[in-house]
């Protein structure tokens, strides 16, 4: 991949491999990432997303390949490459006994945010996520999604650059979900910040990034927006075009209940 000259990307990944033994979960990925761009990686479940993610965040070593990420390599540079980026997990890393407000001090305490702009912005972002009134109830008492847009507060807390989600709204109500991507989208719009994300939803994918990468067993099968995907298979929607690459459809649960029945066919067939 050549790299743009203006140093564009944000994020530059190169032939990226992670194995688990000795299979590949990622398989020889290369991409990047434009600054202030809302970028997707799609894909069903097992596909690599995750393992991308945690090699982008420091948090797992990579195989082979290499990173850039703002500038330094996450492998060699973990604490520079931690300042940079936010990131808010699939399952909730929030401390349920303490409130809404603790919990936003103790991430500002770890990430050495200035005690002179600290509760400033600790209470701008509580009220960004309209959490603010709720600030001194324990997190143990908020739903679903009360605990995602504190997540998402928290992530922002330090002015990362690049906000990484995997998966954010996995498990939340429609409702919810929107709220929660008008958020992201406001956020990335106000501070310019880059937005990396993880979904296995399409309509997700479609409406939310400027680019989405397509990633099925470990590689990366086509990158582009909805459009160029679409106008690239010559099909109507994000769904076709993504049946059109991959060969199947996003639906592991039905399939995997399809393959289950086909399976008690044949015993049952063997049986008689
Ligand atoms: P996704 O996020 O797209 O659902 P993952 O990145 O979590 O996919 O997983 C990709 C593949 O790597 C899967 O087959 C998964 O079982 C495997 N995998 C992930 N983490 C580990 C691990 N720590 N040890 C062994 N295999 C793993």
């Amino acid at each position: 991949m050549i790299l743009n000259p203006d140093n564009a990307n944000i994020i530059t990944v190169t032939d990226l491999v992670k194995k688990f033994n000795g299979l590949a979960a990622v398989d020889s990925i290369s991409f990047a990432v434009e600054r202030g761009e809302v970028f997707a990686f799609l894909g069903p479940n097992g596909a690599g997303k995750s393992t991308t993610i945690k090699m982008l965040t420091t948090l797992l070593k990579p195989t082979s390949g290499h990173v850039i990420l703002n500038g330094n390599n996450p492998a060699e540079h973990k604490d520079a490459v931690r300042k940079s980026f936010g990131i808010v997990f699939q399952d909730p890393s929030l401390d349920d006994d303490l409130t809404a407000l603790e919990n936003m001090r103790y991430h500002a305490v770890l990430y050495k945010v200035p005690k002179d702009v600290r509760d400033r912005r600790i209470e701008e972002l509580l009220r960004f996520v309209e959490l603010w009134e709720r600030r001194n109830s324990l997190v143990k008492t908020f739903s679903g999604g009360m605990k995602r847009r504190l997540e998402i507060a928290r992530g922002l807390l330090h002015h990362p650059r690049i906000l990484f989600l995997d998966e954010p709204t996995l498990g939340l109500d429609p409702q919810t979900r929107s709220h929660i991507w008008n958020y992201i989208k406001d956020i990335n719009q106000k501070e310019d910040m880059t937005v990396f994300f993880t979904t296995h939803y399409m309509d997700e994918a479609e409406k939310i990034a400027d680019r989405i990468a397509i990633i099925d067993r470990g590689k990366i099968i086509a990158i582009g927006s909805a459009n160029d995907l679409i106008e690239r298979t010559k099909t109507t929607s994000l769904e076709e075009a993504f049946i059109s690459l991959t060969g199947s459809a996003i639906r592991e649960q039905e399939v995997g209940a399809i393959d289950q029945l086909r399976a008690r066919g044949k015993m049952w067939r063997r049986k008689r």
